[in-house]
């Protein structure tokens, strides 16, 4: 949008402005734009995507969880504010809750042994479902004249003058708001650094996720996305099945080194199952001197595990792991191996080379615990894959309860560390938007 002005008698067209620009089109920069528009429907909104497509994150899997505390770093939230949040988000994208059976069986039998299964109210629309969701979101915004640039990134803002400078203009902004995910890790670390808005270090989880046949972890036909906590800050994490799928994501460390992190997902159920099950232990930790950054050092790791897998993710049956060896591509081929890992790029080896025991440990715990409350988890087949790393950006210190981090400008979603899920970053979308209307006096309608 331009507006124009005479200069020496030339009409010239000054700079663009909008009342918000979100760099970044996943449920974080999706729900601050609905959420702006529900307040002043007439606002000028102006959405960067660095892909060509909408590429956040709604589309893997789409499990969606709806109780807190999933996806709600407590530093941020507390319940009943979040609870408000997650209702509107429910209220919004109508998901339709899944069924869960026998829960109390399977709580109890976790309880005897010391861990604890969190009963979360979930959606899943799988991968499929998640891209039709996306298209239609990203046709309402259009419908009611949101601006969306695919292909075009958020490099940096001039916070005095209110200028967001992209990879193919400058543009002036009421409110900046930036939404990069956890892809944008680094992004937001430079972003922060330049505008001199200071941040604290973050936690991060290093783990490993496992893939076996449905039939060796039946809890998943009776819920979904079983959360289990364990003791040591050890969690199951995003459980898919179904047509379940373990995918490898390519990041890049500051030094220019490529390392990749395993993950999962699942189709609809529109598409036929393949038996599998694959879901995450994750292990998190938080440092203190004299580890200067949690993330560095994450990567560090990650790098080492590319080492050992020849620049790919390390797979290992949980067989070979028991007895101390490496597994080996023939070895994924005797009669008890029943299934081809899906990720098959991984490179068969031992993941207790580039995995430190304060995280192996610890997970090796957990799943001896989980194979006694759903016993067969640990059957040798069963394969490891490492490294599932998660980063979430250094802590920006925030100004407001909004998270705004410098004047107008508001840092949300996984990258800024105050989302870990879909939910708790459309949620925190809402919160943004929330804060940029109160402070420009728009009211909702
Ligand atoms: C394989 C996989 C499966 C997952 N499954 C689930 C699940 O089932 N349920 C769940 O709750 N969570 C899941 N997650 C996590 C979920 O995707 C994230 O929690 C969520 O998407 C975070 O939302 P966000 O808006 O903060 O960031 P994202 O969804 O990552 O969106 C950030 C967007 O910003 C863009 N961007 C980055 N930098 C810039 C820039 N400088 N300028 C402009 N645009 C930029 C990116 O291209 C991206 O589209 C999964 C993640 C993966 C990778």
């Amino acid at each position: 949008m331009f507006a124009k002005q005479y200069i020496n008698g030339i009409i010239d067209e000054v700079m663009e402005y909008y009342d918000c620009i979100i760099a970044g089109s996943g449920p974080a920069g999706l729900g601050a734009a609905f959420q702006l528009l529900s307040c002043k429907p007439d606002a000028r909104i102006l959405i960067l995507e660095k892909a060509e497509i909408s590429s956040g994150g709604l589309r893997n899997d789409c499990k969606m969880n709806f109780t807190f505390p999933v996806g709600f770093p407590g530093e941020y939230w507390e319940r009943g504010k979040a609870e408000e949040y997650l209702a509107q988000v429910e209220e919004f994208l109508k998901p339709e809750i899944l069924e869960q059976k026998q829960f109390d069986v399977y709580e109890k039998r976790a309880a005897r042994i010391g861990v604890e299964l969190l009963r979360i109210r979930q959606s899943h629309l799988g991968t499929d479902g998640g891209i039709q969701l996306i298209k239609a979101l990203v046709s309402q915004l259009t419908a009611k004249q949101v601006e969306i640039s695919f292909g075009e990134s958020l490099i940096t803002a001039e916070e005095k003058d209110h200028m967001a400078v992209t990879g193919k203009r400058e543009a002036h902004y009421g409110a900046l708001i930036v939404a990069p995910g956890r892809h944008g890790f680094d992004f937001l670390r430079r972003f922060m650094t330049e505008l001199g808005i200071p941040y604290a270090d973050n936690s991060i989880d290093v783990g490993i996720r496992l893939e076996t046949k449905i039939e060796h972890y039946p809890i998943v036909k009776d819920y979904y996305d079983p959360k289990f906590i364990f003791p040591e800050r050890t969690r199951t994490f995003c459980t898919n099945s179904g047509s379940a799928h373990v995918v490898q994501e390519r990041y890049t460390t500051p030094s220019g080194q490529h390392y990749y992190s395993v993950n999962g997902h699942s189709y609809s159920e529109n598409r036929p199952p393949n038996g599998l099950v694959n879901f995450a232990v994750l292990r998190s930790v938080a440092f203190t001197e004299p580890i200067a950054s949690g993330q560095d050092y994450a990567e560090y790791l990650a790098t080492l595990a590319m080492l050992t897998g020849g620049g790919h993710p390390v797979m290992q049956r949980v067989g070979d792991f028991r007895l101390g060896k490496r597994t080996t591509a023939d070895g994924l081929n005797t009669d008890l191996n029943d299934f081809r890992p899906t990720l098959s790029s991984a490179t068969p080896g031992d993941i207790s080379l580039a995995l430190p025991s304060k995280f192996l440990d610890s997970i090796w715990k957990a799943l001896k615990l989980l194979d006694t409350i759903i016993p067969g988890i640990l059957h040798p087949s069963t394969i490891m894959y490492y490294p599932e790393i998660k980063l979430y950006a250094n802590k920006p210190i925030f100004r407001d309860y909004y998270f705004m981090a410098a004047r107008d400008i508001y840092l949300i979603g996984d990258g800024a560390g105050t989302s870990r899920g879909i939910t708790g970053a459309w949620a925190s979308g809402l919160r943004a938007a929330d804060g940029i209307a109160a402070r420009n006096g728009w009211t909702a309608a």
